[in-house]
């Protein structure tokens, strides 16, 4: 195939114990999957899952390192953090099953869905879709990805996020509204899935605004932690 030009190499994640890496192509995201933090946004009951997208050039690779950096962003007083449960897909099809929906996870990572809330907040009053509150760059911000043959089919667990050392989200995976079988096959009823897919999974209670300088740290049971800092 000729090119006008390059294009870019796709996006890609690190996967544990291994030297090839996990080639990022849609990134798909939940919206209020857990009822405290729908109910803190507003929301009450059992309503269908919704769902919007970040591009995959608005990845950030992140780790445990220490040496993880987001930018503060543009265009934003109010950047807030909300911790997820990201999971990677390794097989695609539309209308799956629930058991195909779990075949279809490849592994999970621990990610974190930033947002310029006063944007989104001036979106959602105005009708207006949420790009620019919410698929900014550097606003997917995702750990190394650990294969589900590593760590089982992950449906319960503690998840945190911590700034500067204070708790300020925690919630466990088994109280996702949807959980991540129903959400991706929820998902493949309206989109054709692929593998390179990444469905984040939704945020627990607690979210909040983080200040240039800021070191926010993320959690999962069985999936360790990452370590980001605002500048
Ligand atoms: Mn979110």
């Amino acid at each position: 195939m000729k090119w006008i030009f390059t294009p870019s190499e796709p996006a890609g994640l690190p996967v544990v114990d291994q030297d090839a890496q996990f080639p990022v192509q849609r990134i798909f995201c939940v919206g209020r999957n857990y009822v405290e933090h729908a109910q803190e946004m507003g929301h009450s009951g059992r309503e269908d899952p919704f769902f919007f997208c970040k591009p995959p050039h608005a990845l950030v690779a992140v780790d445990d390192s220490g040496n993880s950096v987001m930018p503060y962003p543009s265009q934003t007083d109010d950047l807030h953090h909300e911790v997820e449960l990201a999971v990677m897909l390794d097989k695609g099809g539309k209308d799956l099953s629930l058991e195909q929906a779990v075949d279809a996870i490849y592994g999970y990572a621990i990610s974190l869905d930033m947002t310029r809330r006063d944007l989104q907040a001036a979106a959602k009053k105005q009708g207006r879709p949420w790009e620019t509150g919410k698929a900014f760059d550097a606003s997917a911000l995702i750990g190394p990805v650990h294969p589900k043959s590593q760590t089982g089919e992950l449906t319960q667990g503690q998840i945190a996020l911590y700034v500067n050392d204070q708790l300020r989200q925690q919630g466990d995976l088994s109280q996702l509204i949807w959980n991540v079988a129903e959400s991706i096959a929820y998902l493949s009823r309206f989109f054709t899935l692929q593998a390179g897919d990444v469905l984040m999974t939704g945020t627990p209670a607690g979210v909040g605004a983080v200040q240039k300088g800021d070191q926010m740290r993320a959690v999962i049971e069985g999936l360790g932690q990452v370590q980001v800092t605002v500048r």
